[in-house]
């Protein structure tokens, strides 16, 4: 029984959105924050346990998967959901990213782009079509348009190129993209920091049409006062009654203020990848559990956290799996980190419903800063 792919708005707080995404593979609460499958899981993570920290939509990467195990065998084996046994809503990039930052001897032309795998060094072209039928290929439920992630930094003219060829790779896209009930495409405005360009990619994009608007090219090494002006200067312009991601982003703070601008939508592997190195986020800032001032505290991590670790375990437990490098010190603070983020996306939902995300936020750096955790 599939849903219509649909967006509804609940409620505004100035610029903030409150409103539920519905998906042929189920429903999803915005703001919302999707962990990062990268290869078909999230690390240290059963699915079973992801649905409880209250995730609802999580993330995998094209370029990952084409290369390992590859997209039709995904395809033979039932799909990528029924791969990870995630039965919700899957979003999968298109791959470019990553072909930007890890593959080898990539070379970018109107067509697409060749590479080779940094896994055993094959040969493999990525275009938007390509991109778009692997997409298919792993069942994803929200397909992301190929583009090309303008480096930072980047003069105007090579911004101003780098966007346009997004454009004309987002048109091929929707023309490759396959439609199915419940079934979503997004496109991507590109533009580095210059607002300009950012608006003619999001008309462009808005003139093509689609399901929702993703702000990509950001958390680049622009700094996060850079990132706020980018936004500013675009999210206004995208189409008000589609959600709006933020990709790759970001810190809890980064998440406080691009929610405030209007954006729906985060992910990153910061929760996931800082748990594997013993950070653990919490309502009293980040702590790092390998300190020695750890070793004899009984407490829980975060008091107000509801997880394994922090419910059932004490800190000194949680110090000691890292110092024995024990795999369970990077699933339970894994499981922790992704919990804190969905409450933190939680809170964040209410307030904008309640119109007090102003006092909330305060409260929530109040917090951070305090430290003490
Ligand atoms: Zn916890």
């Amino acid at each position: 029984m599939s849903a219509r792919f649909g967006f509804a708005l609940l409620a505004t707080d100035g610029s903030a959105r409150a409103g539920v995404m519905e998906t042929a593979h189920g429903v999803v609460e915005t703001p919302a924050f999707m962990p990062v499958g990268t290869a078909g899981t999230v690390k240290a993570m059963t699915a079973d346990a992801v649905r409880a920290t209250g995730a609802r939509i999580v993330l995998a990467n094209t370029y990952h998967l084409m290369l390992r195990p590859g997209a039709e065998r995904v395809a033979r084996l039932g799909g990528l959901r029924r791969m990870m046994d995630w039965p919700g809503p899957i979003l999968t990039d298109s791959g470019g990213f990553q072909v930007m930052s890890l593959a080898r001897l990539r070379r970018i032309e109107a067509g697409g782009v060749t590479f080779r795998s940094h896994i055993d060094g094959t040969a493999h072209l990525l275009t938007p079509e390509r991109s778009i039928g692997i997409q298919h290929q792993l069942d994803a439920t929200v397909s992301m348009v190929l583009d090309e992630c303008t480096p930072f930094p980047a003069t105007e003219a090579e911004a101003r190129a780098s966007m346009e060829l997004s454009l004309g790779w987002a048109a091929r896209s929707k023309h490759a993209f396959v439609a199915r009930l419940g079934y979503a495409l997004f496109g991507i405005v590109q533009g580095g920091i210059f607002p300009d360009l950012r608006a003619a990619s999001a008309a462009g994009l808005a003139d093509i049409g689609f399901d929702g608007y993703a702000v990509g090219g950001l958390a680049v090494g622009e700094g996060q006062a850079a990132m706020f002006e980018v936004l500013d200067a675009t999210v206004g312009l995208l189409p008000a009654d589609r959600p709006r991601y933020l990709m790759g982003v970001g810190t809890p703070e980064d998440i406080l203020g691009a929610v405030a601008r209007g954006i729906d939508m985060f992910d990153c592997v910061i929760p996931t990848r800082s748990g594997r190195m013993a950070r653990g986020y919490t309502r009293r800032g980040v702590v790092n559990l390998r300190n020695a001032r750890f070793a004899d505290d009984a407490g829980p991590l975060d008091p107000g956290c509801g997880c394994p670790g922090c419910a059932r375990h004490s800190r000194a437990y949680l110090h000691h799996l890292f110092k024995a490098g024990e795999m369970l010190g990077p699933m339970l603070l894994t499981w922790h980190n992704l919990t804190y983020y969905q409450d933190l996306m939680r809170g964040l939902r209410a307030a904008i419903t309640q119109g007090r995300l102003a006092e909330h936020a305060t409260a929530l750096r109040d917090g951070w800063a305090a430290g003490g955790a």
